[in-house]
């Protein structure tokens, strides 16, 4: 099973690359050109690029890289994605470097967000981060809610590759939320102990993330009525906790 390593780059982000055999590899993201450069010099072979959405911190290296390595570009349909790719829909396969991966179409960040599924991962770009998720620019909370559960069915032990490094962050605000969780306490401490030696707090496996994300747990009734009593009001279902759950975090200041 290929292993994915994430490069740090601009102040949070990470571009994953991921390699099955020798050198040959994709990258996911890269909204910075020289931590690739530099895994390049080390032997790093990008075949394959593929882009998330058009935020331009995951965007913005994508044509000095594609032409620096001759690399493939893999992108949503968006006129705002400069250069050239190749367009990718839900359900498209991409077999590059020994590796295979599909495309899931995941709107609620930005409308034409997608993930990459496969090898045992979730490349969930800024719709699925660790303990949290994207803020919604452009689409509304019932397409990103759903957007989420989607990703949430993925098999328990999909590892999770998010493309910025918020952990510590959302884990202040999820331990908000669900104060008494325990598993929620266990992965914050543990993120805090990487965080403190320098690591990434990610991969992380959806089980885990199912299991502490308050995002992913808008059906958890104790979790249900916390955001109806800081809301003020009764939501109706899931997607109505989701909604003034993202709204408690658009506001939480830590
Ligand atoms: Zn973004």
């Amino acid at each position: 099973m290929p292993f994915p390593t994430a490069l740090p780059a601009l102040s949070d982000n990470y571009i994953w690359t991921l390699a099955e055999a020798g050198a040959d590899a994709i990258i996911v993201d890269p909204g910075e050109a020289e931590p690739v450069l530099a895994a390049m010099r080390q032997g790093l072979r990008p075949r394959a690029i593929l882009v998330t959405h058009h935020h331009h911190d995951h965007t913005d290296a994508v044509a000095t890289l594609a032409e620096r390595c001759g690399a493939t570009v893999y992108a949503p349909d968006d006129a705002r994605i400069a250069g050239e790719f190749v367009p990718v829909r839900e359900g498209d396969r991409i077999e590059m470097a020994g590796l295979d991966l599909r495309v899931m179409e995941v709107p609620g960040h930005t409308r034409s967000h997608v993930a990459y599924i496969g090898e045992g991962l979730a490349f969930t770009g800024d719709t699925l981060f660790s303990l949290g998720c994207g803020r919604l620019f452009e689409g509304t909370p019932a397409q990103m809610f759903d957007s989420l559960e989607r990703l949430a069915a993925l098999p328990p032990e999909t590892r999770v590759c998010c493309a910025h490094e918020y952990t510590l962050a959302n884990a202040s605000f999820a331990l908000t939320v669900e104060p008494g969780n325990p598993a929620l306490a266990e992965r914050a401490a543990q993120a805090r102990a990487a965080r403190a030696a320098g690591l990434p707090t990610l991969p992380i496996s959806m089980d885990s993330e199912r299991k502490t994300n308050p995002f992913l747990r808008c059906r958890e009734p104790r979790l249900a009525a916390r955001v109806a009593e800081y809301a003020g009001c009764d939501p109706a279902d899931a997607v109505a906790v989701f909604t003034a759950l993202r709204r408690w975090k658009d506001g939480f200041a830590g």
